[in-house]
């Protein structure tokens, strides 16, 4: 790195002029497990916090073959028509195990990456969801100070990432397919109650009365789930990628969501509650990565692996001796 590309203040200006090389390098240390761009992505965000925050941002999640990525074709296009700059990020934890990032296929979104008013990035192939859940919420704050005013977070849904995407986003979209059956797309319950809305996809040809029966269905359901805090009732829907079927309503949908939440002040709240969660996970996180890499503890495991070798160890004790010994030799 040059001495040019180790001080924040390039990368400010540059973000702030909407600079994507810029963007895309910022982001790049964000990712970057590195101590001294952990230093510099820090102080880059800092730097830009003033400019962070003033996006709508979409959680969208759904099993694989579900649509999203041609619905965030359709959909960002419509975006882009209103006037708006969107940017789509991915949380995806299975992309080291399948060797393919939901967004790294090049050959998805193919018109809306070309765009001029576009960012599209991809997952990093690999990290834990904490660190992804990270990436992901620093690089938003990224886009948001480079001008994007529309974030779209992708991810599959199946497993924890989807709790990592709710609790990123203003508003979480869950995409299902018709009669397919719950079990099938290995949607959990857990997850129908985050979702603000629920969507069927596919909804042309022959399939677009299985879909306007799903609908029926699943709102049924989704009544149940009303957030008693934000005052939303889940609304289902169905949307077709292919003739644009709904779109326009969940266009509509979103900014009545936004309009409503903004008026009753739980649009501000949920984000500091959000900022809150975050902040604890990332203390946790930090104080187990001091923990781990501290000398005397690495040593004392080490013991504990030796000692269980041959003979019964007392696995409650023994952490907490070493949780004892850490607090010591910090002080
Ligand atoms: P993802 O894995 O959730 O991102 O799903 P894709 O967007 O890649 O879509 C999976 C398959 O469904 C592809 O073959 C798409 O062409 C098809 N597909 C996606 N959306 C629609 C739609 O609205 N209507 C129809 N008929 N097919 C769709």
């Amino acid at each position: 790195m040059s001495a040019k590309e180790l001080s924040a203040e390039p990368y400010i200006k540059g973000i702030l002029q909407g600079d994507v090389v810029l963007l895309s390098k910022a982001i790049t240390l964000v990712e970057s497990t590195l101590e001294e761009h952990r230093e510099l992505s820090a102080q880059v965000l800092e730097g830009l916090q003033e400019y962070t925050g003033n996006s709508f941002r979409l959680g969208i999640t759904g099993v694989p073959g579900v649509g999203k990525s041609s619905f965030i074709e359709v959909f960002g296009k419509r975006l882009v028509e209103q006037g708006h700059k969107v940017a789509v990020l991915a949380i995806d934890p299975s992309s080291s195990k399948s060797k393919g990032s939901i967004l790294g296929d090049k050959t998805r979104m193919n018109e809306l990456s070309t765009h001029p008013s576009v960012y599209i990035r991809p997952s990093p192939s690999s990290g834990s969801l904490g660190g992804l859940t990270r990436h992901t919420y620093e690089s938003m704050l990224l886009c948001e100070a480079a001008g994007y005013d529309f974030i779209l977070i992708e991810t599959v849904g199946v497993g924890q990432s989807e709790t990592a995407v709710s609790g990123i986003s203003d508003f979480f979209l869950l995409l299902m397919l018709a009669g397919a059956g719950d079990e099938l797309q290995g949607i959990k319950r857990g997850i129908m109650e985050m979702a603000d809305a629920l969507v069927i996809t596919k909804a042309d040809g022959d399939n677009l009365t299985k879909a306007k029966a799903a609908r029926s269905e699943y709102a049924h359901a989704m009544h149940l789930f009303q957030a008693e805090e934000s005052g939303w009732i889940p609304k289902t829907m169905i949307c077709s990628s292919v003739s644009g079927e709904g779109m326009q309503d969940i266009l509509s949908m979103l900014s009545d969501y936004k309009n409503k939440t903004t008026q009753s002040g739980y649009f501000a709240e949920k984000r500091k509650q959000q900022q809150f969660k975050l902040f604890e996970q990332a203390l946790d996180e930090e104080v187990l990565r001091s923990f781990r890499k501290n000398e005397a503890v690495k040593n004392s495991i080490d013991e504990v692996l030796q000692l269980s070798k041959s003979s019964k160890v007392q696995p409650f004790v023994m952490a907490r001796k070493i949780a004892a010994l850490f607090l010591n030799t910090e002080k």
